[in-house]
């Protein structure tokens, strides 16, 4: 699709008129580049993991892949090797902020009705209190 159809996201518009890609632009791509600062709780080749700038509860981790992808809608078969990383780790975090027996909740927010603000994939790691048992 060309640049500035209709199909595509207004920050991505905003970033291409700048002559810039959404991956110089995105906040969790510049993360993972270490453009701005953070406190890694992990790091590999193809993930960072953060505290959420905005805990919604005691233990809120995002776990971020470095490669852009939007959301679920943008994983290819040869990605999905990373969607496994992503939940061995939450699970590899939770156990580490002790709340593996207690219990938490991993969420990915896909798209505007999924409440996804953030165009890039990430997890969230949830925990440290009862959550709110409301789904949907
Ligand atoms: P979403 O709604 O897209 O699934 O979640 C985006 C999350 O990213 C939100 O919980 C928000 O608090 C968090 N967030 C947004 N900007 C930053 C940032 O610059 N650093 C960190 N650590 N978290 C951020
Ligand atoms: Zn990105």
């Amino acid at each position: 699709m060309p640049h500035g159809g209709a199909d595509l996201l207004l920050s991505e518009r905003l970033a291409a008129r700048r002559g810039m890609t959404m991956a110089d632009e995105c906040i969790f791509c510049r993360i993972g580049r270490k453009e701005v600062p953070s406190q890694p709780i992990y790091e590999d080749h193809d993930l960072i993991a953060v505290p959420d700038i905005q805990p919604a509860a005691p233990v809120h981790v995002l776990i971020i892949p470095k490669e852009h992808m939007v959301n679920l809608n943008d994983v290819g078969k040869n990605d999905v090797g990373i969607l496994g990383k992503m939940l061995r780790l939450a699970a590899k975090i939770a156990n580490e902020k002790g709340i593996a027996e207690s219990g938490y909740r991993v969420v990915i927010n896909n798209g505007e009705d999924g409440g996804q603000v953030v165009p890039h994939l990430h997890l969230h790691l949830l925990g440290g209190k009862p959550l709110n048992q409301k789904m949907g």
